[in-house]
């Protein structure tokens, strides 16, 4: 097996759609199509780093027509065993406000008829209680002492925003973030046996706890260009701190299993 070509991998949400400096660019093609991007390799804190973003280089890709699985499948075959997952949020709780950053740890799936999986045949049943790699997300954590970690991000199908009955009701389950894209990027993260951490930065209340009108698209990229300097660096630092991914359950689970679709070498 050839070394990677990265091991570390950022995928940029929205407003977030370059990392490195002087990167390689890898165009990868993948049995499931085109990754959103060429992805950017380059070195961050002695790391071989891979980055792509999610929405693509000019944001043609709305939430729900990325192409999860060429994103997952594309990283995977340039060797890259753990993510960094940034991500636009909405809060569901008025104490969190915008410039809030949150790293989860529980998702709820409430997005429509995505492909999410790699598994098209045979019984396999990926563990997934858990969706989000605990060592990587307390690493995340560990870098930074205003980042806010626990609670749950619903994933809505989108493009459009919430109405405020359905923000309410969400916030009245308990769950605490909302979010268009963090569902299937990270089951589909778990299938290719790697590490996954969402890093959701708060852009704005949403529909059922603010007073105003509601969300604007203007208001969530105002809020991301606002405080891109400080995820950037904070990536950069999560980035010296990430554990050995050997032996994390995020890759264990599949030991034993047959699986039924391939993992790039
Ligand atoms: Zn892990």
């Amino acid at each position: 097996m050839s070394a990677p070509v990265a091991d570390v991998a950022v995928i940029g949400g929205s407003g977030f759609y370059t990392f490195l400096d002087d990167p390689e660019q890898h165009v990868v093609e993948t049995p499931y199509g085109a990754p959103s991007a060429p992805v950017a390799v380059g070195t961050v804190a002695d790391r071989r780093v891979a980055f792509v973003p999610r929405h693509g280089r000019s944001h043609e890709y709305p939430p729900h027509l990325i192409n999860y699985r060429a994103n997952a499948w594309a990283l995977r075959s340039l060797g890259v065993r753990q993510v960094l997952a940034p991500c636009a949020v909405g809060s569901l709780r008025p104490e969190v406000g915008p410039g809030a950053v949150v790293v989860p740890d529980q998702l709820v799936d409430r997005t429509l008829g995505r492909a999410q999986t790699f598994v098209e045949r045979g019984a396999v049943h990926v563990p997934f209680a858990d969706p989000y790699c605990r060592r990587l997300s307390a690493a995340v954590a560990s870098v930074d002492e205003t980042v806010r970690t626990g609670g749950t991000m619903v994933v809505i199908e989108g493009p459009r925003f919430s109405t405020r009955a359905e923000s309410q009701h969400y916030a009245a389950q308990g769950w605490s973030l909302i979010n268009m894209t963090g569902h299937p990027e990270a089951t589909l993260a778990r299938e290719m046996r790697q590490c996954y951490a969402a890093v959701a930065l708060v852009t704005d209340l949403d529909a059922g706890v603010a007073a105003g009108s509601g969300v604007s698209q203007e208001e969530v990229f105002a809020a991301f260009a606002e405080n891109l300097g400080r995820l950037r660096s904070l990536l950069s630092d999560a980035i010296a701190a990430l554990p050995d991914p050997n032996g994390c359950t995020c890759a264990t689970w599949a030991d034993g299993i047959d699986l039924t679709y391939d993992i790039p070498p």
